[in-house]
């Protein structure tokens, strides 16, 4: 028998300002949607093989959102009834592939939605946080490389629910990766990524 992935993962381009300045792109007025499929997901602290259509990968630290209830057109303020638990995400990109789809006008996916873009640590619940205060970090090789705190958000969390819900119904299950801070950067072949939120270890990852 088999069965169904249903399971949607909706990403935001663009949510800290420090990030869409260091890319050279303006300040949104409203949140930049994109998706990647369920087989995007890399969990469980797998490497990644680094794609042969790239020669410019880089990561991403967000801090993704599991939806624990289903939804649509769902009002900002009860939005945080909606998740309850948070996970340490790296939204890989192909960035050269990305620069050449946005010159043309054309969709992001072959950049943002192939197998294994979507690193994903274990999930940790969110009743001890502070959700428009939650500090994450990435350390590329031992290194500090991008910083972030939620508290720095252009569109904060129960924003994005509402705005979301009002395109895509929200299940159970679905996941939002909700942008990346200042400090995106390629990877090479060997190297390895570690993300921690609040200062808890979450995700390793190996670039092979
Ligand atoms: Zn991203």
């Amino acid at each position: 028998m088999c069965k169904r992935q249903s399971m949607k993962i909706i990403c935001i381009g663009r949510n800290y300002r420090a990030h869409a300045a260091e890319l050279n792109n303006p300040i949104p007025k409203y949140p930049l949607v994109f998706m990647k499929p369920a087989s995007a997901l890399l969990v469980n602290n797998k490497p990644l093989y680094y794609p042969a259509f790239t020669k410019e990968l880089h990561y991403e630290a967000e801090i993704v959102l599991k939806i624990c209830k289903n939804g649509r057109h769902i009002d900002p303020n009860f939005a945080s009834t909606y998740y309850d638990h948070i996970a340490f995400g790296i939204d890989f990109t192909a960035r050269d592939v990305q620069q050449s789809l946005k010159q043309k006008g054309h969709p992001w996916e072959l950049s943002k939605a192939f197998d294994f873009s979507a690193g994903l640590s274990p999930f940790v619940g969110i009743a001890n946080l502070d959700s428009s205060n939650i500090h994450f970090e990435l350390k590329k090789n031992d290194v500090v490389v991008q910083k972030g705190n939620t508290a720095d958000l252009i569109f904060d969390f129960n924003y994005l629910i509402g705005f979301i819900s009002q395109y895509f119904m929200l299940q159970v299950g679905d996941l939002i990766y909700t942008g990346t801070p200042a400090g995106v950067g390629p990877v090479q072949i060997g190297d390895t990524l570690d993300g921690f939120i609040e200062g808890e270890h979450l995700i390793s990852c190996e670039i092979k």
